[in-house]
């Protein structure tokens, strides 16, 4: 029996042959320079922050070289899916406005180069496994699991090399009328990848972003096609598939390293041109005073929920997850505040290789600072979006005092120097409730400063609303009047001569100003309180006075 006979016995159902699929997938007709480019992640757990890191990497090296972006579900891992990955997937890119060019979801394929799921590939793999077999760099192996597990006791305790190659590859020289007798009589296999590689002969890799790394040639004869659901292994679907989708640039994760002698043997044996490679580090935390892996266990922000969740905007996600990815993105946003991400100039060489530290602190600044350029019709919205889908009773309260809310929103935000006061569109509420009457049931804690009287406090309440405050007046009316009354209940208006002799009043205008802004909000920092008045009205104002009667 000759080895092409022994492959047709394999596989008696492939009629195609890689020419075919060589024809199938043609070199893509884009202009020079232009990435292809691929987020291939596994369905086996929910997106995390890694994966988000090589989705906007991928995005960002497509749009910028007038590429391809394109989305690869890979489940050959079936037994290790987990029921709603990939809606996840496609829901993250989609939120994110990162959506892949080309993709496959519910039944659509959209691109020439599918199908882009590889379990509906089997045929396409099968076919380039029949022809590795056909020209003897593929062999069905019998070794049994025991077997596999015993090679690998012996060879841990004889301090020798993991896998099977050389002698420990004992099917490798079965000759195909024996290998066709065991299939035939039913035993089990699967089909390992015959390496020609010498473990003492080196070649040089170049990673685009470690640079040249000098590597021992690949011998171990892997698996290249599982036995049961008779899925290609991951190294053998990722020849095939960057290959026929004419990928040019591999965006993956770190662990893959290890695994480039094997890939540079699989694309040598095809003659296939392999494609550029970017190895993504580790994303690290700060946890005290050590510095670890993020854990999709231990850390919530690992997984990509907590964002959506807490209400971060999408653009300052973005940009986080890009400080984290290049070193020089800091100062290309500073200098660049407000062009869309994807025009950096992003760069392999700049990306760390020993890991990303990513840090929530930072996510909140720069959300902060984008929350605070927002309109605040823009910021209800986003907020109202977040609330309609996280919490019901933020949104009815919001919804119902649309116009006040986006008054509330609106304080000093169209200045040059707009205050920074929510990181998280989640975080508005706790900083805002006072403005709602519905709010005003929870524990009040009035937050009093030098003042504390109670009598002298209503004294004062009572004194302005009923005979100073006016809604139409200016800000600067407002102020006036207010240091008017301060002075006449024996508080000092002018800060510099309060300071002097402090003890000939009962206090600055300072205090006399937090009286009122506690009484109204219960709090001792807000923003402007002469906008929160106006917002307020004068009724809601004695209506709060009379809950500071009651309750402090
Ligand atoms: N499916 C692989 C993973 O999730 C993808 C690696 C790659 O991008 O090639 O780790």
């Amino acid at each position: 029996m000759t080895n092409k006979e022994l492959a047709n016995l394999i596989f008696p159902n492939i009629t195609k042959t890689i020419e075919d699929y060589e024809k199938l997938y043609p070199e893509r007709n884009l202009k020079e320079g232009a990435k292809v480019v691929r987020f291939a992640p596994s369905p086996t757990g929910f997106m995390h922050i890694g994966n988000m890191m090589q989705a906007v990497i991928n995005f960002v090296l497509a749009k910028s070289s007038g590429g391809v972006f394109y989305l690869r579900n890979e489940d050959t891992d079936q037994a290790r899916t987990v029921d709603g990955a990939v809606d996840f997937i496609h829901h993250v890119l989609n939120y994110y406005h990162i959506k892949p060019d080309e993709y496959e979801y519910q039944g659509k394929i959209v691109g020439e180069y599918g199908p882009y799921i590889q379990s509906e590939r089997i045929e396409i793999y099968h076919t380039f496994v029949k022809y590795l077999i056909e020209i003897g760099r593929a062999y069905p192996c019998f070794l049994t699991k025991e077997e596999l597990e015993e090679i690998r006791e012996y060879q841990t305790k004889s301090k020798k090399r993991i896998g099977i190659y050389g002698k420990y590859a004992k099917c490798r020289d079965m000759s195909p009328d024996e290998a066709a007798k065991r299939i035939k009589a039913g035993e089990k296999f699967v089909i390992r990848f015959k390496s020609m590689g010498d473990f003492n002969k080196k070649f040089v890799f170049e990673d685009l972003t470690q640079g040249k790394i000098e590597f021992p040639e690949n011998d171990l004869d892997v698996p290249i096609m599982k036995s049961g659901d008779l899925l290609p292994t991951y190294h053998f679907a990722h020849l095939v598939d960057d290959h026929l989708m004419r990928t040019t640039h591999v965006v993956r994760g770190n662990e893959w390293m290890s695994s480039v002698p094997l890939h540079y043997e699989l694309f040598k044996t095809f003659g296939y041109k392999m494609p550029k490679y970017i190895h993504t580090s580790l994303i690290l935390k700060k946890d005290g005073d050590t510095i670890r892996k993020i854990s999709k266990r231990k850390d919530p922000e690992a997984l990509m929920f907590y964002y959506e969740e807490k209400g971060y905007p999408i653009l300052a996600v973005i940009d986080a997850v890009l400080t984290i990815a290049n070193s020089n993105f800091e100062e290309w946003r500073a200098s660049n505040p407000d062009k869309p991400f994807y025009e950096f100039p992003f760069s392999p060489k700049k990306m760390s290789v020993s890991g990303a530290l990513f840090d929530l602190d930072k996510l909140d600044n720069i959300s902060k600072n984008y929350i605070s350029k927002m309109t605040a019709e823009n910021l209800y919205q986003e907020y109202k979006n977040w609330a309609l889908k996280y919490n019901k009773e933020i949104d009815e309260i919001i919804s119902k005092h649309k116009e006040d809310t986006i008054k509330f929103l609106n304080i000093e935000r169209e200045v040059k120097k707009p205050r920074k006061d929510y990181e998280n569109y989640a975080g508005i509420f706790d900083k805002s409730w006072y403005m709602y009457d519905e709010a005003w049931n929870r524990e009040l804690n009035y937050n009093l400063g030098k003042v504390k009287d109670k009598d002298e406090i209503i004294n004062i309440m009572e004194e302005y609303l009923n005979n100073y405050y006016n809604e139409d007046d200016s800000q600067e009316e407002w102020f006036n009047k207010i240091k008017e009354l301060c002075l006449k209940m024996g508080y000092q208006s002018d800060m510099k001569i309060y300071k002097e002799n402090p003890d000939n009043y009962k206090g600055s205008v300072a205090d006399f100003t937090t009286v009122m802004r506690v009484v109204l909000t219960t709090l001792d920092m807000t923003p402007n309180l002469y906008d929160i008045m106006q917002i307020l009205g004068k009724k809601r104002m004695l209506k709060r006075l009379e809950i500071f009667k009651e309750n402090y």
